[in-house]
């Protein structure tokens, strides 16, 4: 046969017009098996992402996107706190340095 491929699964020859292994039902397209792992890196990539996004963030984005205006605006209120909150700091900061200069 010409056109004939190695099944990954079961490494017997099969063919190749075919995307899946005629013994075993593998996939044997070379295409459709990077999309398969270019899928599973995605998947697990997500995962990983879950995993590390803090309960705090998860909350905060949230009312970020909440339907409920009511959690919008609390949002944009906590935002706006904090980078006053931040701004107070950050000044303090610079007046214990230009004291201590
Ligand atoms: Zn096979």
């Amino acid at each position: 046969m010409v056109n004939e491929r190695k099944c990954p699964a079961c490494a017997k020859w099969t063919d190749g017009h075919k995307t899946h292994c005629t013994h075993c039902g593998a996939l044997t397209d070379p295409a459709l098996i990077a999309e398969e792992i270019r899928k599973e890196r995605e998947e697990e990539r997500e995962a990983y992402m879950f995993i590390n996004e803090s309960k705090a963030i998860k909350k905060l984005k949230g009312l970020k996107e909440s339907d409920k205006t009511f959690h919008r605006i609390i949002f944009y209120i906590a935002d706006t706190l904090f980078t006053i909150y931040m701004a107070i700091l950050s000044f303090i900061v610079w007046l214990i340095a230009l004291v201590s200069g």
